[in-house]
């Protein structure tokens, strides 16, 4: 299976003006293909340092896409490092400056010279024409490795990926292989417990098994790669399985599941409603909740913890309803959560402790009180 590297190029990558959303599509794209990458890297718009990080990326990968320092302006600088770093000179294509031309004339307007730096590509290069922006770009054949250069623009790099990149990847390297992934989600354990759970799973090659942690909750995702989707989708399951059976109740669901969405399903089978009172996490529990689908499930009631609030006797509460506390109070560096169900038969309450970063808590403390629900409703 053929190794890439991504090289995303642009100073204000570097300088933290924009965010490097190319990365994460072209690493999918390329999890999706079945190609292996180890390693991406951000360069400013500079010539010499741009064509040593190409020369190097060579020696380790099949196949290298880089992205920006195309445009029409002498600091974009991609062109001039690919031909320095191959060791050959640029060469004017007509066809592209053509292309160039006609783009410019259908929105009424006539390129610059400066435009015309733009269809010189090395000599030797596979030009891609761009019909959804100015920037061609092209790709350039080392042996069995390549270069391939596309725009920064996003909308323009994803339609060439797209129609250009990728039937040559699976035609030039034979790709048939597919990579599957599926996402279990737990709540309410850390990410050392599961680490306990299923620490010797995580060192398989294949499928992989790796932990992503959110404050109140963490994410296993599996990924499997295979020769057809079936065989992926069975390995898959095969691990989901022994997942499953160490981590039982603490996953709630997989892939596009929310905690919001599974109780609001539990509730709406048991036909019951959640009365919330919240207090202490300035309205983050009911905000979310208006924006969920258990809406229409659920009240919730912001109070304030100096003023308490008082829960109505057994008698009061309504056969199906459940009275839900949710309190979050500070201490001195570390918060703890109060959490209290009553039904008109139950009474259950919980604490939790959190000493993670202050910013992340209130997040925290939504996630853990409604997995505490949902466990009370599993039962
Ligand atoms: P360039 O092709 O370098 O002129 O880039 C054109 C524009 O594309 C930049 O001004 C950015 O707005 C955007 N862009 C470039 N690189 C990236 C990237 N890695 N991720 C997201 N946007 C980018
Ligand atoms: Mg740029």
């Amino acid at each position: 299976m053929p190794v890439a590297e991504i090289v995303t190029i642009g100073t204000e990558l570097l300088l933290g003006e924009i965010l490097d959303t190319n990365t994460r599509f072209l690493a999918r794209e390329l999890r999706n293909l079945g190609i292996d990458l180890y390693r991406t890297t951000t360069i400013g718009d500079n010539e010499e340092r741009i064509a040593g990080i190409l020369r190097e990326a060579l020696c380790r990968a099949e196949i290298i896409i880089t992205t920006g320092g195309l445009g029409p302006t002498v600091d974009d600088p991609t062109r001039q490092a690919v031909a320095r770093a191959l060791g050959v000179e640029l060469e004017f294509h007509p066809e592209l400056w053509d292309q160039i031309v006609e783009r410019f004339q259908k929105y009424g307007r006539q390129p610059s010279e400066n435009n015309k730096r733009q269809a010189f590509i090395p000599r030797g290069a596979i030009a891609i024409s761009n019909p959804v922006g100015t920037a061609p770009a092209f790709i350039c054949e080392v042996q069995d490795r390549c270069i391939i250069c596309l725009p920064g623009v996003p909308r323009e790099m994803e339609f060439l990926f797209q129609h250009a990149v990728m039937p040559y990847l699976k035609q030039r390297y034979q790709l048939h292989s597919v990579i599957q992934v599926r996402v279990l989600h737990t709540a309410g354990v850390g990410e050392s417990q599961l680490d306990d759970w299923i620490g010797d799973l995580e060192t398989w090659s294949n499928p992989t098994v790796g932990l992503l942690a959110h404050p109140g909750q963490c994410d296993i995702r599996i990924t499997a790669k295979a020769d057809t989707s079936e065989e992926a989708a069975r390995m898959i399951a095969e691990m989901e399985t022994l997942v499953r059976q160490r981590c039982g109740e603490a996953i709630f669901g997989a892939d596009g599941e929310t905690l919001e969405a599974i109780l609001a399903a539990r509730l709406k089978q048991g036909e019951r409603r959640i009365r919330m009172v919240e207090m202490g996490l300035d309205g983050e529990l009911c905000t979310r909740l208006r924006h969920s689908p258990l809406d229409p499930f659920c009240t919730c009631q912001v109070e304030s913890t100096e003023d308490g609030f008082s829960p109505p006797s057994p008698e009061e509460m309504e056969s199906r309803d459940i009275y839900y506390i949710v309190s979050l109070v500070k201490h001195l560096d570390s918060f703890s959560l109060h959490l209290e169900i009553m039904t008109c038969e139950v009474h259950r309450t919980e604490q939790r402790q959190f000493g993670g970063a202050p910013a992340l808590v209130k997040t925290w403390a939504a996630n853990i009180a409604l997995d505490f629900l949902r466990r009370f409703l599993s039962e």
